[in-house]
């Protein structure tokens, strides 16, 4: 094979979000960046529901932002109407969702990868990697060229081994009628990676003007502007809607009497299926109590008419999937533009990565999205972002960056993937984190924004603009604390009608926003400040006097934890050695080969005592060590 005339730092394989962060990220940092995808236009496709955010999830964008990923952008340049969720639950949870044109959002990336500095992209299919001496030097590709690079991130979505089901058609296809890669997997298998199948389902598309949604319940835009980007300014979006209706008895007869057509019941189907996203059918089945299913109609973009129907993928036969749609009030004439199918396609086993994402297998080697079994945009746009800034730390030969559990959601997210491993698509739940009032969407960039400046992912306008607001924060904290507000009847009247007692002498006007239901913008207005937060960081600086008790407390628990994080395994530790371990424990230690202690408790299956003995261990050897001996018998 030719080899190509350029050789780079990196190169990355896939254009989706995993890919599309991944090269920004990377050729950001500095490192030249060649970015290969089999199909220029479907850069960052979108090929289930375009929406992007929602609990958890929407913290993994924010969280892009502070580090400098473009996905925030993305979504802000491209959204069509954007709402709060969960408001009445607690600042924890609450999170940002908005439902996207997806060809905006597609065209946001493929100008910032076609503008982006020191980054360069082509056509190209991957077909096989080059590897020397378990390292990685660069690809092959089907056009016939070899590319050189010191280091390869895969980010191949859902195309490897891409297989499309419907009934009881089944055809080699990425998602939505797109090429699937076929050979990259076994030259994957030959560099010692364990491949595995997994699948996921959509729904059917509808066409907009056949729909009839005046009896149907709707939901708009926010009446503020809302943002996932930090530095993004808003706007209040009109015009499009979101519609709910719900399944229903009949829905569930055409189901039940054709699920004998359904490609799992035929046993077709290799892979797990997605448990927190799952098909219609497969809800009735786990369900048969419920009579009805919520189901939201949503539009997928602003340049056609195609309408989503949220919590209905399905891979039941096309004219089955018909009669279903139909059935859902307002939907009685409907026009299916597409049929929903399920898609099965090869991951890589996470456990076999680092918590920086790169393969332990092979030197140089990343692997990032749904690659990686997990499931979601805005899954794969996290870990690409990491990969892509660990790829280019490699490439420079600079030490990798990890993110914390307590830091993070998307340290959560790569430390149960390279932890724990998954053998379904793993999607991001709020309930997956155990510091959740640490990790809010309205601190993302306290969290993280030092991380992307100190790796000049941040240019000094934004970094500016987010000290100025901290200390804006910051001084109101400190000024709430030393003011004293005094009881007044208009202050009085307002309080009664939030439910509050009435002041009856001067109060600390920190107390007085402690108090439940007061917001800030009451303590303000009855104490104004020469310089006060507004919309985000006004939210901010709420959650932090609110719930202050709660995040001291659960500072303290990752105090502790920390310690154990801090403990460090030696890579090349011999777990054979360590008296009492028991061997399924071993066998699991050496597979996950944890960097700390506290990652080797996570992992299922290994028990305290195990962590009890290795911290035994630890100690001898290290007393060892001082002694200078070499090694502990
Ligand atoms: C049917 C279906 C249903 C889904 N349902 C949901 C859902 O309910 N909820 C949810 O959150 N998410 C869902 N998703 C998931 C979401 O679409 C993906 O998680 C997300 O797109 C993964 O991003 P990625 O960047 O990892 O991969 P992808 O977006 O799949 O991108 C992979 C990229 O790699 C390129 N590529 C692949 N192989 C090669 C090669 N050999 N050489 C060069 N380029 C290559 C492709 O061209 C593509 O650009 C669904 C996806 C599908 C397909």
């Amino acid at each position: 094979m030719p080899m190509y005339e350029k050789k780079y730092d990196v190169i990355v394989v896939g254009g989706g979000h995993a890919g599309c962060e991944a090269a920004l990220a990377a050729a950001r940092t500095g490192v030249s960046v060649l970015h290969l995808n089999l199909y220029l236009d479907n850069t960052a496709l979108m090929p289930c529901n375009p929406s992007i955010g929602g609990p958890a999830k929407g913290h993994l964008v924010r969280e892009g932002s502070a580090l400098g990923g473009e996905q925030a952008e993305a979504a802000d340049a491209s959204a069509m109407l954007v709402r709060w969720l969960n408001t009445s639950k607690g600042p924890a949870v609450r999170a940002l969702r908005a439902q996207c044109d997806l060809e905006e959002y597609a065209r946001h990336y493929t100008m910032k990868i076609e503008t982006q500095k020191n980054l360069e992209v082509r056509q190209e299919t991957v077909t096989d990697l080059w590897i020397e001496e378990g390292r990685v030097r660069g690809v092959r590709t089907k056009y016939g060229y070899d590319y050189e690079s010191k280091v390869v991130v895969l980010a191949t979505g859902t195309y490897l081994g891409g297989k499309v089901h419907i009934g009881p058609k089944s055809f080699s296809s990425g998602p939505l009628g797109q090429t699937p890669a076929v050979d990259l997997t076994e030259s994957l298998r030959a560099s010692g990676l364990e491949i595995r199948r997994m699948r996921t389902d959509t729904t059917p598309r509808l066409h907009a003007d056949t729909l009839d949604l005046s009896s149907l319940t709707s939901q708009g835009s926010a009446d503020e502007p809302l943002t996932f980007s930090l530095w993004g300014e808003g706007t209040v979006h009109e015009g499009y809607f979101c519609h709910l209706t719900r399944s229903n008895r009949r829905t569930h007869d055409i189901i039940r009497d054709n699920l004998h057509r359904s490609p799992l019941s035929m046993g077709w189907m290799e892979g797990n299926g997605p448990r927190y996203c799952p098909s219609i059918e497969d809800k009735v089945i786990k369900f048969p109590e419920k009579e009805s299913h919520l189901i939201f109609l949503e539009p997928v973009s602003r340049s056609n008419k195609e309408v989503y129907v949220q919590n209905f993928s399905t891979s039941l036969p096309f004219d089955v999937q018909l009669a279903m749609v139909r059935s859902l009030p307002g939907c009685e004439h409907a026009h299916v533009t597409r049929p929903g199918y399920a898609i099965e396609y090869d991951y890589v086993v996470p456990t076999q990565l680092t918590p920086w994402l790169e393969t332990k297998a092979v030197s140089g080697l990343f692997c990032a999205g749904q690659i990686n079994g997990t499931s979601g945009y805005e899954e794969a746009a996290a870990q690409g972002l990491l990969a892509g800034i660990n790829a280019s730390l490699k490439a420079r030969g600079e030490e990798p960056l990890v993110l914390g559990r307590s830091e993070s959601y998307i340290g959560v997210l790569v430390d149960d993937l390279v932890t724990k491993g998954t053998n379904e698509p793993y999607r991001m739940l709020t309930s997956r984190c155990e510091h959740r009032l640490l990790l809010r969407h309205d601190n993302a960039d306290r969290r993280l924004a030092p991380i992307g400046r100190g790796l000049g992912l941040l240019d000094d306008d934004r970094w500016n603009r987010l000290r100025t607001g901290w200390k804006r924060i910051d001084d109101e904290l400190e000024r709430l604390a030393q003011i004293k507000i005094h009881p007044s009847d208009a202050l009085n009247r307002e309080l009664a009608a939030l439910d509050s007692a009435p002041l009856s002498e001067a109060a600390c006007a920190v107390e007085l926003l402690r108090r439940p239901g007061v917001p800030y913008s009451l303590v303000e207005k009855f104490s104004p400040s020469p310089d006060a937060p507004r919309g985000g960081e006004a939210l901010a600086l709420e959650v932090e006097v609110k719930y202050a008790g709660y995040i001291e407390r659960q500072g303290r628990q990752v105090a502790r934890m920390e310690r154990m994080e801090n403990v460090t395994l030696p890579g090349d530790m011999d777990y054979g050695r360590v008296p009492g371990l028991l061997a399924e424990s071993r066998q699991k230690l050496e597979t996950v080969r944890p960097r700390t202690l506290g990652q080797a408790g996570r992992i299922s299956g290994v028990t305290p005592t195990d962590i009890h003995l290795l911290s035994v261990w630890l100690n001898a050897l290290s007393r060892r060590k001082e002694r200078g001996a070499a090694t502990v018998e």
